[in-house]
């Protein structure tokens, strides 16, 4: 039995990353790459995650499916905590849960045939052999886009385009129920980047499939998500329904995010107003207290130093974190 609302559920999700120790026993620091992070995710939605680079969204997507291990906090798969199952216990879930990655070329061993690639996912949870195999490897090709044949090449014989798309067939080769997209788009020239994501929208209507949508570009992330959610330096700062966040974003950084999106109507871009932000984004390492945005923000007071805001509702689902709501 599936729960169909919160099939994911992640409850003040913590990944720190050691970075160095004082000289004469002092303290570790750490870089606090996600620290308390909590949202869910219904069963065959689509959760965009967007922020600046260094806003930890990549780390949680990692975190989640246990690529990293958790410093703290709670990973809720189907109902069942999986946050500290020992690896075996966790197998069943490696299954279920995949990762497709930013970079195909990278993440693809250049000197296996794209056969082996996808066949090696099916033989490490002995899904199928011989001749079934075979058959798997060509159906999982085509469900791709590509040709049974290209099974016997290697991952150089292709374009970015069609490495992607290998790299979503070895995720599919196990079967997975849920899948972290981790900027899957982002290498691929823009005539590309729409085939993808048309693909990817395809294969989760006929296969039920939950994403969990990481990336930079605003337009796209709106286009494939159902709900939002807006990172800033490790913390959550606002999450809503796609069509919500990007129509009335409350957050201030979230309205200076959307404010650098171009507006195709020229009109429309003549009334629109740009909110740049000043300055860099701060040392995730042992950051201050209060609010994390507080040296960029034009409507910072005195309580934003003091206090960290709270991840509220601010009407219909719709969240955020700001001491002016
Ligand atoms: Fe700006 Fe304060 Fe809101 Fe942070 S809490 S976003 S500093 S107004």
């Amino acid at each position: 039995m599936q729960n169909t609302e919160n099939f994911i559920e992640i409850k003040n999700l913590k990944k720190w990353f050691p970075v160095k120790k004082k000289l004469f026993g002092g303290h570790i620091s750490f870089v606090k790459a996600v620290d308390d992070v909590s949202f869910s995710i219904n069963k065959g939605e689509t959760l965009g995650l967007v922020g600046e680079s260094g806003c930890g969204k990549t780390t949680t997507g990692r975190t989640i499916i246990k690529l990293y291990e958790p410093t703290g906090g709670n990973i809720i798969y189907n109902g069942e905590d999986i946050s500290r199952l020992t690896p075996k216990r966790m197998l069943p879930y490696r299954r279920k849960m995949q990762m497709i990655f930013q970079d195909p070329y990278a993440s693809l061993n250049a000197r296996m045939t794209v056969g082996d690639i996808i066949g090696e996912a099916i033989d490490i949870h002995n899904l199928a052999k011989g001749k079934e195999r075979l058959e798997r490897i060509q159906y999982l090709l085509r469900r791709v886009g590509l040709n049974s044949e290209h099974a016997n090449r290697y991952p150089h014989e292709f374009s970015g385009g069609q490495r992607q798309r290998v790299g979503i067939a070895r995720a599919l080769a196990v079967e997975p129920e849920f899948i972290v997209c981790d900027e899957p788009i982002s290498a691929l020239d823009v005539s590309i980047q729409a085939q993808v994501v048309n693909m990817l929208e395809d294969l989760q209507e006929d296969l039920g499939l939950t994403y969990l949508f990481i990336a930079h570009d605003l337009s796209m992330v709106k286009h494939i998500s159902d709900r939002v959610g807006v990172m800033y330096l490790g913390k959550m700062v606002e999450i809503a329904e796609s069509n919500e966040l990007y129509s009335h974003p409350v957050h201030p950084y979230t309205q200076a995010l959307l404010s650098a999106i171009p507006i195709p109507d020229p009109d429309e871009a003549a009334t629109s107003q740009r909110i740049v932000l000043e300055g860099d984004i701060p040392s995730p390492i042992d950051p201050p207290p209060g609010c994390r945005f507080k040296n960029r923000c034009r409507f910072a007071k005195p309580i934003c130093s003091e206090e960290e805001p709270e991840l509220k509702d601010v009407g219909g689902g719709h969240l955020a974190a700001c001491h002016l709501l």
